[in-house]
């Protein structure tokens, strides 16, 4: 799906150098690299502070940790998302509450978040799934009315721009209240191990998740509150601060296979791409198709016989997860997200794809729909 090699060839003699830099001088914790990252970063999104965390999923708990919400607390989240997003919701003792997604963004449906509602609601957690923001004007306009927290995964979003309707622009993950990212290898900023990092405009909030991330303390060996321990390694910050020089690039080199793609499968009527919401800046992380009459386990099937690496993300939303079953949310009925589960399947996109394997992966795509034309 991501071709990580040849990306590090390309930045081999920076990284290289940096990393040696960080064994050289054995600062390999909260070291300069790390701080200098931090900063870079905050630049970057244009957002007061960036606490940098040992992955996306500790992101998310120490964002909710840090929020004081005691457990039966309730959050409501879309159910079609990677497993992170919910868990750790479930971990610390709170309700998630599933709602649909709106099935041309894939992005919790601000129409169904009011009806969710009741008087437990503490918190909003949208996911901008595969590289597209969910909509968060809306979002933010109901959690203002409700006075609740929002939280955004952006794990797979990081680089996108929102546009407001106002006419501003903000980096997504700095419009609520906390944002969250991952910088696992595959994501569109990855590192070289695991990572991941919180973002707020709130001094109250990062000083607690500061804390939160850090054993609870914040004058050493007093330790205040609960918390844990999730840090970014020097190593992976070094890796980062050059790969963060190189994220615009990648966005628009990940857009240039989406568009490639999208003027290819126009011409099957079976075939929906995505599509790509005026709100925001889609950067790609993944490119989905949603296929109607074409059978998508069949066609993933047919792929892997021709070395063509596509995905379904996700095979079982999360209501629908056995981890969840004490959660009551076996009873939740959500026909959107059942049917997109059935019907999505995503093909490789990176940095990295050449015109060569883009004509390839098409021609296997049409090579299964042309031999299965009774579908
Ligand atoms: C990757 C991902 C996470 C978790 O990130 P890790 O670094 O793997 O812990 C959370 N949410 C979403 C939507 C993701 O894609």
């Amino acid at each position: 799906m991501v071709d990580l090699v040849s990306q590090y060839q390309k930045i081999k003699p920076a990284i290289d150098s940096a990393i040696m830099n960080v064994i050289e001088n054995a600062q390999f914790i909260n070291g300069p690299e790390v701080v200098g990252f931090q900063k870079e970063l905050e630049e970057y999104l244009g957002v007061k502070h960036v606490i940098p965390c040992a992955n996306g999923t500790d992101a998310l708990q120490i964002a909710l940790m840090a929020l004081g919400l005691k457990p039966g607390d309730e959050v409501i989240t879309p159910s079609f998302t990677y497993i992170a997003t919910t868990e750790v919701m479930a971990l610390l003792g709170l309700k998630p509450v599933f709602v649909e997604v709106d099935k041309d963004t894939f992005c919790m449906d601000p129409a169904v978040i009011e009806a969710a509602i009741t008087a437990n609601t503490k918190a909003l957690v949208p996911v901008h799934l595969y590289g597209q923001a969910a909509n968060m004007d809306e979002i933010m306009k109901i959690a203002k009315k409700h006075n609740l927290f929002v939280v955004e995964d952006n794990a797979q979003a990081i680089g996108s721009d929102y546009y407001h309707s106002d006419g501003s622009v903000s980096k997504t993950g700095t419009i609520g209240d906390i944002g969250c990212t991952s910088f696992f290898p595959s994501k569109n900023l990855g590192c070289y191990g695991d990572g991941g990092a919180i973002c707020t405009n709130n001094d109250a909030l990062a000083a607690t998740m500061r804390m939160v991330a850090n054993h609870g303390q914040s004058e050493r060996y007093y330790h205040d509150i609960v918390g844990c321990n999730s840090r970014l390694d020097s190593i992976q910050a070094a890796v980062l601060r050059i790969k963060l020089r190189e994220l615009d690039g990648y966005v628009l080199a990940r857009r240039k296979v989406a568009d490639h793609y999208d003027g290819f499968f126009a011409q099957f009527p079976g075939i929906k791409t995505p599509i790509r919401g005026k709100e925001s800046k889609h950067v790609f992380h993944q490119y989905t198709l949603t296929l109607n009459g074409i059978d998508r386990d069949a066609l993933n099937a047919f792929l892997a016989t021709k070395d063509v690496p596509s995905m379904i993300y996700y095979p079982v939303p999360a209501h629908k997860q056995k981890m969840f079953a004490s959660f009551g949310s076996s009873d939740t009925v959500l026909p959107v997200t059942d049917w997109l589960t059935q019907r999505v399947i995503s093909l490789p996109i990176h940095t990295e794809m050449e015109q060569e394997q883009l004509d390839y992966i098409c021609s296997s795509v049409t090579e299964f729909i042309s031999s299965n034309v009774s579908n």
